[in-house]
């Protein structure tokens, strides 16, 4: 390390959010970057722990105090190099991961203020595509050939790794261009599909075929291949059948937020397509990130005023809130750039109904609740703690998670990875889950050959 006791000298800096009034009108990022002299002060915190639980932290098993020194002596190259060892898209992750590394850094305990590492592993893989470190390998072909079904963050890493390895690998995905939910999920304030499509140029000139708007029947793999990878994620989102559904104005999150990311892409929706929030109030129903997403996404469509509720209670905001007697890590009050763009939030909140005028959605009929110790034991019980009532609204959107895919039964040369496999969850996980289905195809084609 630069300096052994930085720690206990220079605080945590965030480079933090763009100013609101600036970027509400647009879908440009909104998080900043520091100047690389703070970023190199930054790193320098990283107190290169005995025991480094952020190692373990990681699903990845990053390895942040080997990087974070790289970084703080200015050597950005074995930064990424060290960095990319573990992690073959930091540049996803240090956008959009929500940093397990950091909620274990052993600077909790001192001030709360862990050190900045998903900052440091964009900034370091932004100087790596700026001073091309990122280089093309033209890896030896070993003959055997992979199928890779579904090119989310999972396929992605699962391909990238086989490729790597010498297998030819070709990628299918039915959506019109690789991504998954990094491409129509998260909003572009989050992460600029621009950085997806530098590492598919990467990827497709290591070798990577990529055959998209093709949907595969998994149950009848294509011919040709020696092992198939199947990462499809989780299509179905989990719905709200209480009367009033079918009116005009509920939408699936993904229905305004696909869309959108589709419109910046350069696509056209007529205006019966069209899910905007335009001159609308609208209600959130779903306190989690994709709802989260939703409410940003709304602002910048220029919607009239926007609710979020959520059935569960509000989580504490922090390990040190009094009203808190349990460890609060992980799940802790979290607001978002979107939440500070301007919400109302409310929890213990159940939706009832639909209600609208002519077809269209008018307003949604909600409750708050109470969540009681169940006597018998297991779930808690939720009862009634209010009177009903309405939430104007002209648009609702659902965002209430996924439902876990049922796998079919498949050969022994079938591998699935990411969310198809564990159910919706993070980008990171889906990366570590890509990357073992990797090694398990290469010791499996390694044993056959
Ligand atoms: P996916 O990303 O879902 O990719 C699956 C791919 O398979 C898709 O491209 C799909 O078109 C394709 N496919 C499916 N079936 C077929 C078929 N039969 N034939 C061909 N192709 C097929 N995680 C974070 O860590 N940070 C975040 O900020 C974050 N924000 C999120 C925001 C939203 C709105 C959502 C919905 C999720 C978010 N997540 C976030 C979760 C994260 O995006 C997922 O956990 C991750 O993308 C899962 O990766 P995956 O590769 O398993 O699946």
């Amino acid at each position: 390390m630069g300096n052994p006791k930085a720690f206990l000298t220079i605080h945590r800096q965030e480079a933090g959010y763009r100013p609101i009034h600036d970027r509400i009108h647009d879908f440009g990022e909104v998080e900043q970057t520091l100047n690389a002299n703070d970023r190199r002060t930054q790193a320098s915190r990283c107190m290169d722990c005995g025991v480094p639980f952020c190692h373990w932290a990681c699903p990845l098993g990053n390895k942040p105090p080997e990087w974070n020194d790289a970084l703080c002596r200015g050597d950005y190259e074995l930064a990424y190099r060290l960095l990319n060892s573990t992690n073959d898209f930091p540049e996803f992750t240090g956008r959009v991961c929500p940093a397990l590394c950091e909620k274990a850094c052993v600077l909790n305990l001192v001030e709360h203020e862990p050190t900045t590492n998903r900052e440091d592993e964009a900034a370091i893989t932004e100087m790596a595509f700026h001073e091309n470190y990122v280089r093309t390998e033209h890896p030896e072909r070993n003959g055997r050939r992979v199928c890779v079904v579904g090119a989310g963050p999972a396929g992605l890493v699962a391909a990238n790794r086989l490729n790597l390895a010498g297998y030819s690998v070709t990628v299918f995905d039915r959506n019109e261009a690789a991504g998954g939910l990094l491409r129509y999920g998260i909003p572009n304030f989050k992460l600029n599909k621009a950085i997806i499509d530098r590492r598919l140029e990467v990827m497709h000139g290591e070798g990577v075929e990529f055959r998209c708007g093709v949907e595969i029947d998994v149950n009848k793999l294509p011919d040709g291949f020696d092992a198939y990878v199947i990462a499809t994620g989780t299509p179905t989102a989990r719905d709200l059948k209480v009367p009033g559904r079918e009116l005009r104005g509920v939408y699936f999150a993904l229905d305004m937020l696909a869309q959108q990311n589709r419109v910046l892409a350069g696509m056209e929706f007529n205006k019966d397509q069209a899910v905007s929030a335009r001159g609308k109030d609208v209600l959130v129903i779903g306190g989690g990130d994709t709802g989260s997403d939703c409410i940003g996404t709304a602002h910048r469509q220029g919607c009239r005023s926007v609710t979020q509720i959520e059935i569960m209670p509000m989580p504490p905001a922090g390990p040190d809130d009094p009203q808190n007697p349990w460890p609060a890590f992980p799940r802790t009050l979290k607001t978002t750039s979107s939440h500070e763009e301007g919400c109302t939030r409310r929890w213990n909140v159940n939706t009832l109904e639909f209600l609208g005028k002519d077809g269209r959605l008018t307003g949604v009929k909600v409750q708050e609740i109470e969540w009681k110790p169940n006597p018998e034991g297991g779930r808690p019980l939720m009862v009634p703690a209010g009177k009903p009532e309405v939430i104007k609204a002209d648009m609702a959107l659902l965002a209430m998670g996924f439902l876990k895919p049922e796998l079919p039964k498949v050969a022994d040369n079938v591998v699935f990875a990411g969310d198809a496999a564990s159910g919706a969850s993070l980008v990171v996980r889906a990366m570590a889950s890509g990357r073992d289905a990797a090694a398990k195809i290469d010791n499996m084609l390694r044993g056959a050959r």
